[in-house]
């Protein structure tokens, strides 16, 4: 009890330190090996939970109740008006229950409650948005132009036993993310969280159980991605994974799915570019740009960690980010008035002070104000590189931490700028900042990634779908794009005879 921060409520802290063992058909069953593994608070470092280790013989049993379920019984027979009910009792939960869900989200991953609260309600919003397609996923009438007579036609069907793999950023958001989609497609799952961030999925399966899901057609399964995940993405009995992660681990996903041709979907890394031109409305852009590398401490798929700044405006912009990020106060997610958590694990903060400098050693400038260590927690303040040349392992590889790296540009020709942009093996998102509307759609035009934003930093509308081109991933999220990936399209055509 005395790991667990003061200011946590009563529910988040029974439930944390309840036993935790793997869900899979409709119970929550100890791990076949009997093994745990430690979890710990970000913002002291100190252990607050142990949870189940699930093992390549779990993800066994966990895909046979996925298949059970998705064969036969109440969900296979389920019609989708009904799924489309569980769904959205599934949403009402979890706003009923988003004071907890919120902390056990700051106790797991470190950021700071308003942060975690604020998702909460986007997550509902997904799992909505999903019901609602449930009752349109239609196909169509297809009109044959063969001799004879035909009725031929198109239907959507699910993909079948989905594996879900997902990271420590935004735990709960991630599962949501995953499960509403595959669910709204009539899928049946096995989840695996990262093993930094078990809890809220662990306790997203009882409200999932809760909101009447037939047993089987969720499972979790926590463990280590090494053994758990990678049996779950070799796994001979699923037919798809979905995956969000590191594009390293992403490669291994697809080796794995080789075997037995399992479809993939993968969300994969960033080095994302935001542009400034000089004409832009600066009191947005500056705390905009700012935003897009700080937020969640910089621990964001689609951050924005390639500032070019045009050279007109260069000083100030870089001067006023750097400002914006020291006044950022640093500290526990659970206390009021912090805006930026602790990195994830020792490892993280690590390997991103690595990279600062390796930045500094090639050239490049710190303009952030060096701040005292905080003792305890994994944190690393905003810090803002600027001269920072392209070779640079700062500039081209992702580093998701809270770390800048800034880059003037001269050119006013837009081929010149859309090639910055695309100077990079990722393609998740970009932003532009500018008043000139033409401008903004004609660069959109040119950037190879799958989102742009125009003023504004991620757009995460759950109508709008996300994903990347490049390395940065396969398929989308969000949107009907993420449903129809959860789906395959089958052709039926029927000889009606001579007419
Ligand atoms: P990761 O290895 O990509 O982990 C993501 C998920 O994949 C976790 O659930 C992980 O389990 C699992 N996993 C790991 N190896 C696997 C394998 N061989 N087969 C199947 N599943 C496997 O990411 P990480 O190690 O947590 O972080 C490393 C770096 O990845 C970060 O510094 C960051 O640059 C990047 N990253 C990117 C994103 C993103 O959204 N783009 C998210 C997270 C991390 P474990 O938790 O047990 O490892
Ligand atoms: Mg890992």
């Amino acid at each position: 009890m005395s790991n667990l921060h003061p200011q946590l409520s009563q529910t988040a802290a029974q439930f944390i330190q309840r036993e935790h063992r793997l869900l899979i058909d409709g119970r929550w069953v100890a791990p076949s090996a009997g093994k745990q593994f430690d979890v710990e608070d970000p913002g002291t470092g100190r252990l607050i939970a142990r949870v189940a280790e699930g093992q390549a013989a779990d993800i066994d049993l966990a895909v046979a109740a996925a298949r059970r379920a998705f064969e036969a019984g109440d969900w296979a027979r389920c019609k989708p008006a009904d799924r489309t009910r569980l769904l959205l009792r599934l949403a009402d939960l979890i706003e009923q229950h988003g004071d907890e869900l919120a902390e056990l989200e700051v106790m797991d991953n470190g950021k700071p409650l308003a942060f975690a609260r604020r998702g909460i309600t986007g997550t509902a919003e997904m799992v909505r948005y999903m019901a609602g397609w449930v009752t349109k996923l239609t196909g169509e009438a297809v009109p044959l132009s063969m001799p004879g007579t035909w009725h031929a036609y198109t239907v959507r069907e699910p993909v079948g036993v989905v594996g879900q793999i997902i990271p420590w950023n935004f735990p709960l958001s991630m599962a949501i993310w995953k499960l509403a989609p595959a669910l709204a497609a009539g899928c049946t799952v096995v989840l695996k969280p990262a093993e930094q961030t078990p809890l809220n999925a662990l306790r997203l399966g009882e409200l999932i159980m809760e909101a009447g899901f037939p047993a089987g057609v969720v499972n979790i399964v926590t463990g280590f991605g090494g053994d758990a995940g990678a049996a779950l993405a070799a796994h001979p009995g699923v037919d798809k994974v979905a995956f969000t992660g590191s594009t390293a681990t992403g490669k291994r996903i697809v080796q794995a799915a080789l075997g037995n041709l399992k479809k993939v979907t993968l969300e994969l890394g960033g080095k994302s570019p935001v542009f400034i031109f000089p004409d832009a409305d600066l009191a947005a852009a500056i705390p905009g740009a700012a935003n897009a590398i700080f937020f969640n401490s910089g621990q964001v798929c689609s951050a924005g960690s390639r500032l070019y700044v045009h050279r007109k405006v260069y000083d100030q912009v870089v001067a006023d980010i750097a400002a914006y990020g020291d006044r950022l106060q640093l500290g526990h997610g659970m206390e009021a008035g912090n805006d930026l958590g602790p990195l994830i694990s020792k490892v993280q903060m690590e390997r991103v002070q690595r990279y600062i400098e390796a930045g500094r050693e090639g050239g490049a400038t710190v303009v952030s104000s060096q701040r005292p260590a905080i003792e305890g927690g994994y944190f690393v303040p905003p810090t803002v590189l600027a001269d920072t040349d392209a070779r640079l392992s700062v500039v081209r590889e992702e580093i998701f931490g809270p770390v800048l790296c800034a880059m003037p540009f001269d050119d006013d020709d837009l081929a010149s700028v859309a090639a910055l942009a695309n100077d990079t093996e990722y393609g998740l998102f970009a932003g532009i900042w500018t008043q000139d509307i033409g401008k903004a759609h004609k660069l959109a035009k040119r950037i190879r990634a799958g989102s742009v934003s125009v003023n504004a930093h991620m757009v995460n509308d759950p109508a709008l779908p996300f994903g990347g081109f490049k390395q940065s991933g396969w398929g989308r999220e969000r949107g009907r794009e993420a449903l129809e990936l959860y789906s395959e399209l089958k052709s039926v055509a029927i000889n009606l005879g001579q007419d």
